[in-house]
């Protein structure tokens, strides 16, 4: 029972209560005014009555007794005396049994008495012959005195009478009056209670609205909720149970729930806990059933919840966190875990990580915008995966997985020789033979695999990558496209691109910089007409170290910007020097790095030095590479345009080994393209180099470009070249870079000895 149920009974009897002893008291009170009006009404009244019939009666004799005297008719004066008589017995009689005073009754009777002998007297006086009439005149004033005195009595009664009226009144009246108080009071307290009543029903309705409220909790829960009886059979099941069912195509309850659910409702039982969450599969779906005990109503109550949505969305989010995005192959965390997993075995076996890189990769996803990296990448990754698919049997077990950028990683838990590795490095090599597809263009890519074994090169991931990664960078080194295992010695590697870094860092300040010069010369003029010039370090040790080690360095580290503008103003003084000296006007051709390029002062710092240096625009050539020019091509050809407007020379170096677009080259305000040596190099042997180098020499002159190659080191290949229409050259064929002091008598020398004679 409620409170507020069992409160409403409690005011309920309170009233009923109170009714009753306000009936009772009503009740008794009622009887008390009833009996005090009813002795009013039968005896108070009729008293009166009598009590006025006596005095009449009682008054009426004196007259009759004087008639007598007069016309002592006797005959008259006994039947009229007689009636009078009685009225006096009718008046006194209804008097005697109820007046308290019984002293007064009988005064009065005897008084009467008293008249009634004197008449007597009287008639006997009044028949006796002679008659004496002074006895009878005697008599009548008795019986006169007789009456005067009744008088005062009969006064008393009524007297009395008249109180015992009043005394019934005033009670009749104090009852009726306490009633009506009674009945106030009791209407004020139902009053109250009604309020109280009143209060407690709204409350009491309130609260069942909330409990039916309450009740349309199972009826309106989306979820199917049940109550099983305590051996497990269905009692109730909610809507959404029926409409689960028939989305399953069920036919009834019980099969919503799982096959060994009676064994779990014992073994629930038999532990001590309320309740136990299970999870299981129902066609294809997969649901979370909460069981509740309810031992003191014998039953349980069953929560069912599709969770499909939330395991597949679980599913996804875990598959992301150990998945690359991208090409949706594991990713570092997958290959720790896997490595965590491999290495807490008992297994002694060896273990290899592979990483492979893409060789040359940066240029075609500049070259191409790096939208089309990810197409690339993806395609990467199908392409490794095939092949590692298809391996297996070969190579025995192996992960592969996507590390950062083009750079990919093999897991090979269980190796058993050097050899192993190598034949699945040439596999991978091989893969790379055929080009993969980009925005409708074909790529042929190589790459640079570096691997490291465990425990034998590391034993913990970390450093087991990092081997790897060192063994790919020796790779990339010397050129990519190989196969490279982790040797002690590339820590010794590590540590000198540190070393080069910080010797870097002061190499300005120390003037360990020196800038070496290679001519370039017109092969149609026979002259020479221009100089490269080559930066050169020298270090404290006097070591050389060579551009192609260090230049890569400063653009990492940013230092290529003072660097760069020291190689520029150099090369300007340079060129200004030489023409003050009567050297003749050569075109100073300047080596400028990607990051020089696209630094934003870089157009403001070319016009400075120029206007500085005094150097005439034209004799200054800029060199670019052609993946400098590639990479945002807008801003490079806003850049370009700028430096055109400075009139300097434009070339763009080692052309032909990125992927130049025709049409955006139109668009460049170049001056030059310079050929590539490696294609120069092969000439003479490679069909292929030839068709480049005729293609580049072409395609120059469709644009109005002047051509130069570099790297020519031979006769055979000025030879070519010159057949080939190749405006210009620059090679050890005539001279390697070399100071200026060695320049200048070079150049002296040549020129004595006539060019053309020399060298033709
Ligand atoms: P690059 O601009 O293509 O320079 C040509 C490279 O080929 C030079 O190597 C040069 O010594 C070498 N070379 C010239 N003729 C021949 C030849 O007949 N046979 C062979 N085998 N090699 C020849 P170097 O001086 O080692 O420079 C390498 C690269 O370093 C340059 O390639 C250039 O990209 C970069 N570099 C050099 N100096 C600077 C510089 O001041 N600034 C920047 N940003 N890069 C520079
Ligand atoms: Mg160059
Ligand atoms: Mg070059």
């Amino acid at each position: 029972m409620s409170p507020i149920y069992r409160k409403i009974l409690g005011i309920y009897l309170l009233v009923l209560v109170l009714g009753i002893s306000l009936s009772t008291l009503i009740y008794t009170n009622g009887s008390a005014v009833f009996d005090s009006t009813g002795s009013l009404v039968e005896e108070d009244i009729p008293q009166l009555t009598a009590i006025s019939r006596l005095r009449v009666a009682i008054m009426q004799q004196k007259p009759v007794l004087y008639e007598y005297y007069a016309t002592t008719d006797r005959a008259v004066f006994l039947r009229k005396f007689e009636l009078i008589q009685r009225d006096v017995e009718t008046g006194l009689h209804p008097i005697q049994g109820v007046i308290a005073d019984k002293e007064l009754y009988e005064q009065i009777s005897k008084k009467n008495d008293w008249i009634n002998k004197l008449a007597e007297k009287l008639d006997i006086t009044l028949n006796t012959s002679p008659i004496d009439w002074d006895l009878a005149r005697e008599l009548l004033v008795e019986v006169s005195d007789t009456e005067n005195r009744i008088t005062p009595d009969i006064d008393a009664l009524v007297e009395l009478n008249h109180q015992h009226v009043q005394h019934s009144g005033m009670l009749a009246q104090d009852k009726t009056q306490l009633m009506i108080r009674l009945v106030i009071v009791f209407s004020i307290v139902i009053f109250l209670i009604a309020i109280f009543i009143g209060y407690y029903i709204n409350a009491y309705i309130a609260e069942t609205a909330e409990r039916r409220r309450l009740a349309m909790f199972a009826e309106r829960n989306p979820n199917p909720v049940l109550r099983l009886n305590w051996d497990g059979g269905v009692n109730y099941s909610n809507p959404a149970s029926q409409t689960l069912i028939e989305q399953l195509g069920l036919n009834q309850v019980a099969e919503l729930l799982p096959k060994d659910f009676s064994v779990r409702l014992q073994a629930l039982r038999a532990s001590n806990r309320d309740t136990c969450n299970l999870e299981f599969s129902l066609h294809e779906r997969v649901f979370e059933c909460l069981i509740h005990t309810l031992t003191d109503l014998h039953s349980y109550h069953v929560y069912l919840e599709d969770v499909t949505e939330n395991k597949q969305a679980q599913q996804k989010l875990l598959h992301q966190a150990y998945h690359d995005d991208l090409t949706g192959l594991p990713n570092r965390r997958r290959l720790s875990e896997i490595f965590q997993t491999v290495t807490a075995g008992d297994s002694q076996a060896n273990m290899a990580i592979i990483l492979l890189r893409v060789d040359r990769i940066k240029r075609v996803l500049e070259s191409q915008g790096y939208g089309a990296s990810d197409h690339l990448l993806r395609a990467l990754a199908e392409r490794l995966n095939e092949l590692m698919q298809d391996s297996k049997n070969s190579h025995g077990l192996s992960y592969l997985f996507r590390l950062e950028g083009a750079t990919f990683g093999m897991l090979l838990p269980e190796l058993d020789s050097a050899h192993q590795l190598g034949l699945l490095a040439e596999r991978l090599q091989a893969s790379m033979r055929d080009p993969l597809q980009v925005n409708t263009q074909e790529f042929f890519f190589t790459l640079s695999i570096g691997a490291s074994i465990y425990p034998l090169d590391g034993r913990d991931l970390e450093n087991l990558i990092r081997n790897a990664e060192a063994a790919v960078n020796r790779v990339r080194a010397t050129g990519g496209n190989a196969f490279q295992c982790y040797t002690q010695d590339m820590n010794a590697r590590a540590q000198r691109w540190l070393d080069l870094e910080n010797g870097l860092r002061r190499a300005l300040q120390r003037n360990e910089m020196a800038l070496y010069f290679q001519p370039q010369a017109s092969i149609s003029a026979a002259q020479i007409i221009g100089v490269e010039a080559l930066l050169r370090w020298r270090r404290e040790d006097q070591q050389f170290i060579s551009p192609v080690e260090f230049i890569p360095l400063a653009e990492e580290s940013g230092l290529i910007i003072p660097i760069g503008e020291w190689v520029l103003r150099t090369a300007c003084l340079q060129a200004i020097s030489w023409q003050k000296t009567g050297m003749g006007k050569l075109v100073m051709a300047v080596n400028i790095s990607a990051r020089q390029f696209q630094h934003p002062g870089f157009v403001g710092l070319v016009g400075q030095i120029l206007k500085e240096t005094g150097l005439e625009p034209q004799y200054l050539e800029l060199e670019i590479t052609e993946s400098v020019v590639m990479h945002d091509v807008e801003q490079t050809i806003a850049t370009l345009n700028a430096l055109r407007e400075l009139q300097v020379k434009l070339s763009i170096d080692d052309f032909g080994t990125g992927y130049s677009s025709l049409s955006y080259l139109k668009r460049f305000p170049i001056h030059k393209l310079k050929v590539d040596q490696s294609f120069v190099r092969n000439m003479t042997r490679d069909a292929n180099d030839v068709a480049i180098i005729k293609s580049v020499i072409a395609l120059g002159q469709s644009l109005n470009l002047q051509v130069i190659a570099e790297g020519v080191e031979t006769l055979e290949q000025l030879a070519l070249l010159k057949q080939f229409g190749c405006d210009e050259v620059q090679g050890y064929l005539y001279s390697r870079p070399v100071p200026p002091a060695e320049f200048e008598q070079w150049l002296h020398a040549v020129t004595e000895e006539s060019f053309t004679g020399t060298k033709h």
